[in-house]
C-alpha cells in the first residue's frame, strides 16, 4: 500500500511546487481569505502553509491523509458539476506518502487546534487560530531517485512561486504571502482584479493590455489580452483558466495563436490573462491527475469565443 500510494504521487507531487499548488487548492477550498506559504531550501527542505480557512475538525483528521478521501464529493453525480478545486481525494495522500507531513488544524468550534502526525498517526493539541497549517518537510527522503530530479532551490523556489502566482491572478479576493527561509518574497494584498494583475505581473501588463468580455452562450470569456505592440509582449504572461482552475489547454492556446497570428505574425508571443468561465457540466476537469488539462464538451464553440474575445480587442485597437 506504502508502494501503490508513491507511485500515485509520482502523478500527482513531482516537486516542491505541485505540493504548493494542492496545497493552495486545499486553502481556497477551505474558503481562506488569506494564504502565507513559507518554503526553506526552495521548498525542498520545508513546505508550510497556512490558511484562515474554515479547519479540519479533529475527529477528520485522520481520515484527510486517507487516499481517496475527500469531503467534497459524495457522489458520481456531483463529479459532474465539481465547483472545488480538489475533488479526488488523492493530494493529501499522495503527499504524506514522500515526506514528512504534519497538519495542524482548528475549527471555529473546537476549544483548541490539533497537531496530526502522518507518519505516526498520533494527534496532539496544539495552539493556532481558526484554520490549517500544513507542513511538509524533506520532500523525496524516501526515495532518493525522485530526489535527484529535483533542480537548484533557486529553480525549485521560481517554479513555487509561480504556482502560487497563478492561484494568485485567479483570487484578487485573497491575500498571499510567500517567505523564503525567513524573507518575504513576495506578498499580494486583497485586491481588486485589475489591481492584482499589475501587482502580480507589473503595472505595465496592465497599460499595455485591453480588457476582454464576451459572453457566448453558456460560457463567458474575461480577462485582459496584451497589446501587440507591447514592449512586454511575453510568454511567461500567458495564463488560461477554465472555471477559476489554472489550465495548459492546446485548444485554448491555439486560439489565441491565430487571434494574434495576423498582428505579431508569429514574432513574438502575447501576453494575457484570461478566465473562461462555462456551465462546469460541459467541461471535464477530471482528464489528468493534476487538472491542469480539461476536455470541452462543445470545444468548437469554445475555440471561437476564444478567438472572437481577443480578435474584437484586437480589433478595437487598430492592432
Ligand atoms: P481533495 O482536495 O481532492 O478533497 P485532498 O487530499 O487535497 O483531497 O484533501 C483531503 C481532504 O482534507 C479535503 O477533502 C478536505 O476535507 C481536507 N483538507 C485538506 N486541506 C485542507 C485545508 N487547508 N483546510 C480545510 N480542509 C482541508
Ligand atoms: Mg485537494
Amino acid at each position: 500500500d506504502e508502494l501503490v500510494s508513491q507511485i500515485a504521487a509520482g502523478e500527482v507531487v513531482e516537486r516542491p511546487a505541485s505540493v504548493v499548488r494542492e496545497l493552495v487548492d486545499n486553502a481556497l477550498d477551505a474558503g481562506a481569505r488569506q494564504i502565507t506559504v513559507k518554503l526553506v531550501a526552495g521548498g525542498i527542505r520545508a513546505i508550510i502553509i497556512e490558511d484562515d480557512g474554515s479547519g479540519i475538525p479533529a475527529d477528520e483528521l485522520p481520515l484527510a491523509i486517507k487516499r481517496h478521501a475527500t469531503s467534497k464529493i459524495r457522489s458520481l453525480a456531483e463529479l459532474e458539476g465539481v465547483s472545488t478545486m480538489g475533488f479526488r481525494g488523492e493530494a493529501l495522500a499522495a503527499i504524506a506518502s514522500v515526506s514528512e507531513m504534519a497538519i495542524i488544524s482548528r475549527t471555529a468550534d473546537a476549544p483548541h487546534a490539533q497537531r496530526l502526525d502522518a507518519r505516526s498517526g498520533e494527534l496532539q493539541p496544539a495552539a493556532r487560530a481558526v484554520g490549517t497549517s500544513i507542513e511538509v518537510r524533506e520532500l523525496f527522503f524516501s526515495t532518493p531517485a525522485r530526489r535527484k530530479f529535483l533542480k537548484s532551490e533557486s529553480t525549485e523556489l521560481a517554479h513555487a512561486t509561480e504556482a502560487v502566482r497563478r492561484h494568485a491572478l485567479a483570487r484578487p479576493d485573497v491575500g498571499f504571502a510567500i517567505w523564503h527561509e525567513g524573507k518575504l518574497v513576495e506578498q499580494w494584498r486583497r485586491a481588486t482584479h485589475e489591481q492584482r494583475m499589475a501587482d502580480v505581473l507589473g503595472a505595465d501588463f496592465v497599460t499595455e493590455s485591453r480588457a476582454v468580455d464576451l459572453a457566448a452562450g453558456p460560457m463567458r470569456v474575461l480577462g485582459r489580452a496584451g497589446l501587440p505592440e507591447a514592449s512586454r509582449a511575453r510568454a511567461d504572461h500567458q495564463y488560461a483558466y477554465v472555471n477559476g482552475r489554472y489550465v495548459r489547454d492546446k485548444l485554448v492556446a491555439h486560439a489565441l495563436r491565430s487571434a494574434y497570428e495576423d498582428v505579431l505574425h508569429g514574432q513574438r508571443q502575447p501576453a494575457y490573462v484570461l478566465f473562461i468561465d462555462i456551465d462546469p457540466t460541459r467541461v471535464d476537469v477530471n482528464v489528468h491527475p493534476t487538472k491542469i488539462e480539461v476536455r470541452f464538451r462543445e470545444s468548437g464553440e469554445v475555440y471561437s469565443a476564444v478567438r472572437r474575445a481577443v480578435e474584437s480587442v484586437l480589433a478595437a485597437t487598430g492592432g
